[in-house]
């Protein structure tokens, strides 16, 4: 192709990939096709200097803010960073700085690249004024009132010496844990899931509705402070005294005045990277001498005085032994490839999700062929392209089935036109798929009937429907579970024990339990608040009122519709009275109004019913406040077999004591 056209192509691709990227959040290809791309421009401008173009990615930063949020002009340009790819080009770096440094030392300051956006923060006589993102690098986004939501931002920075006006610049990131669990609340409300903890935390920060971004958790790590007048010598100074005024700075923080530290540093930091509960993605080496940084200056993109080397993407080559088609609860089909263990960043994958039959078609994977795994954002793992040349003859494309590879009925394609489904409600998979939800962790959450159990006394009939769970223990004679392969008197004692604990539930979680396409936790907890009570929510279903819903702020009309289809299945309807019947749903009046509002409480030894987590739930959604250790502000301790130091201390203080019955009476169950 003539190379002019190529280079205009190239620029507009990249245009384009930075605006998914930076303004909406979604890149549509991984960084390492990015960076692919960005270098083979790169390359072009070398060959042809009179290519380049103003707006090509190589003079830009980021890219031009929307009109989403309040523009806002930085007083100090926020910069990009020059990549190292090679030990060598460090060591060009190095000379470069020894160079600037005319024969005087220079060390090095070296920390992770945190892999998050970046954020400036204005504090305006020690107060916390304005929160801005990087934008294109002059021109950012306001995002003031959402970056007060940060827990871990300091308000005031009470320090002496403090110029009247300081602006400290670092990373918003989510930590990998918050990331999952994100994911998990956005997979039950059928929402948008964010590919790696970097999407989370721009898609997070960059909302108008900055209660959104509360509920996110997002941390800010601090890394630099810009000021009129500088009053530090040394970026170490600066990253001492951002922790001094009440920043969060990386403890992975080191200072070099050789190479061979430098590297080391760095082969160091790969290692532990996949144990950091967040995510980086290099190292940056900065000139430690904020005389000689100034000195170095910068260019329209990036300064002289620091670079990043970074990490090379975590990939591996592996063999697909199978494709297999798994049946979700609600009946999508999800294609998966099963395959041969390799470890990719210190963790062995054998299973990697192939979305849907798009994606099999697009990727041309076949049973047999040697494929490119990637851990995207260093957790899910996911195959980027097969390899044909290494393709053995016989593998042959894969044939998506038209019909339910559980229970052979015909499939469909779903509204969305990506998503393949198997209507038939009485498919034994997506039966077995609703019961294990109904038992997970956040539902009844029943130890002892996980997956594997689960399957067993579904196929030996003992449960069909999660009614028949609580049936179990009555049936005891009757089905003998102790003498069956796997199972003890033991195991079998523990299983009844936890299905007991169960009967006593919240209606938010009973409402989660129930599978309705759509309804995930947030949901639930909602139509928790409105209804009050079970007895409630069928008395809605039954008289037809259940348009009502919509007045509440975050139930749509296709929420509302999954809702009525669910409830005017008489089978769902027959399933939730069964349970009623089994089980204690609390219908206890919620925070503010609760039965134990203003109250302090603290739970001590082992309850009959409520594992601690749910009787912390409970007692909080009561209005309580949950506290672990008891003292004079205590209102009320509940005390359980065993109970010990707490309770003495309780009793000697004059504390309430209240049993366990007591306390779920007080709440609105009777046990
Ligand atoms: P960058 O993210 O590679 O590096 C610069 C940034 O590093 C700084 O702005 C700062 O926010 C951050 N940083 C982290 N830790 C730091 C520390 N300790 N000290 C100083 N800065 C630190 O550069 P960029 O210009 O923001 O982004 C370019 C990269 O973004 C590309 O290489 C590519 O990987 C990715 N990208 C991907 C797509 C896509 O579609 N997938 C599109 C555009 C860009």
């Amino acid at each position: 192709m003539d190379k002019r056209k190529r280079y205009r192509e190239l620029v507009n691709l990249l245009k384009k990939y930075s605006e998914q990227y930076y303004l909406w959040d979604s890149p549509t290809v991984t960084d390492a096709a990015y960076d692919e791309l960005y270098n083979e421009l790169l390359d072009l401008e070398k060959e042809f200097p009179t290519l380049k173009a103003s707006d090509s990615p190589s003079q830009t930063v980021g890219a031009k803010a929307t009109g989403k949020f309040a523009k806002v002009s930085h007083p100090y340009p926020m910069l990009s960073l020059e990549n190292a790819y090679s030990e060598d080009d460090i060591s060009v770096f190095w000379e470069r700085l020894k160079k600037s440094a005319r024969g005087h030392r220079v060390d090095l300051v070296l920390e992770p690249k945190l892999d998050g956006l970046s954020a400036s923060l204005t504090y305006k006589n020690g107060l916390l004024v304005r929160g801005a993102t990087r934008g294109d690098g002059v021109v950012g986004e306001d995002v003031t009132q959402n970056i007060m939501t940060l827990e871990n931002i300091p308000r005031k920075i009470v320090a002496e010496n403090l110029p009247e006006e300081i602006e400290i610049r670092g990373e918003v990131i989510m930590k990998k844990k918050d990331w999952q669990k994100l994911n998990e609340l956005q997979a039950d409300s059928s929402k948008k899931l964010f590919a790696n903890p970097r999407n989370a935390a721009a898609g997070s920060l960059r909302q108008l509705d900055a209660e959104v971004t509360r509920s996110r958790k997002l941390t800010f790590f601090a890394y630099a402070l810009v000021a009129r007048k500088q009053v530090f010598r040394t970026q170490m100074e600066i990253l001492e005294a951002l922790a001094h005024y009440g920043f969060s700075v990386t403890d992975k923080i080191s200072v070099c005045q050789d190479q061979g530290e430098a590297f080391l540093f760095y082969s160091q930091l790969e290692r532990q990277r996949a144990e950091l509960d967040y995510d980086i993605d290099g190292v940056v080496y900065k000139a430690n001498d904020l005389f000689l940084q100034q000195e170095m200056g910068a260019s329209s993109k990036f300064p002289r005085h620091s670079i990043a080397y970074k990490f090379p993407a975590e990939k591996a080559e592996t063999t697909v032994l199978d494709i297999v088609l798994q049946v979700g609860r609600s009946g999508n089909i999800t294609p998966v490839a099963e395959l041969k263990p390799v470890t990719v960043g210190g963790v062995v994958i054998s299973k990697a999700t192939l979305h849907n039959r798009d994606e099999i078609e697009r990727k041309d994977i076949r049973v047999g062929d040697r494929v490119v795994l990637q851990r995207a954002g260093d957790v899910i793992p996911q195959i980027l392209y097969p390899l044909p040349e290494k393709r053995p003859p016989n593998a042959a494309p894969f044939i998506f089935p038209d019909v339910c590879p559980c229970c052979g009925s015909g499939l469909a394609i779903s509204e969305a036109e990506v998503a393949i489904k198997c209507l038939n409600i009485n498919c034994e998979a997506q039966i077995i798929e609703k019961l294990i939800h109904f038992a997970s962790r956040h539902a009844f959450d029943i130890e002892g009937l996980g997956d594997g159990n689960l399957r067993f006394l579904f196929g030996a009939g003992f449960v069909r429907t999660p009614p028949d769970i609580f049936e179990l223990e009555n049936k005891r004679l009757q089905i003998n579970l102790e003498n069956m392969d796997g199972w003890g008197s033991q195991s079998v004692e523990n299983l009844f024990a936890s299905i007991r604990r169960a009967r006593v539930m919240t209606l938010d979680r009973f409402i989660y339990a129930l599978g309705i396409p759509q309804v995930g936790r947030s949901v639930s907890k909602l139509l928790a608040t409105f209804f009050g009570s079970a007895a409630q929510l069928l008395e809605y279903a039954q008289d037809e009122k259940l348009n009502e819903l919509l007045t509440i702020e975050g139930i749509g009309p296709a929420i509302l519709q999954d809702i009525t289809n669910f409830l005017n299945n008489e089978n769902n309807m027959e399933c939730i009275r069964r349970l009623v019947d089994q089980v204690a749903v609390s219908n206890m009046g919620i925070g503010e109004d609760g039965p134990l509002a203003h109250k302090t409480i603290v739970f001590t030894g082992v309850f009959q019913h409520l594992s601690r987590t749910e009787a912390g739930e409970l007692a909080e959604k009561s209005g309580a406040k949950v506290m672990s250790s008891v003292s004079a502000k205590t209102s009320l301790v509940v005390a359980g077999e065993n109970a010990g130091k707490k309770l003495d201390q309780a009793q000697k203080l004059g504390i309430t004591i209240l049993t366990e019955s007591d306390f779920l009476k007080i709440i609105g169950i009777d046990s």
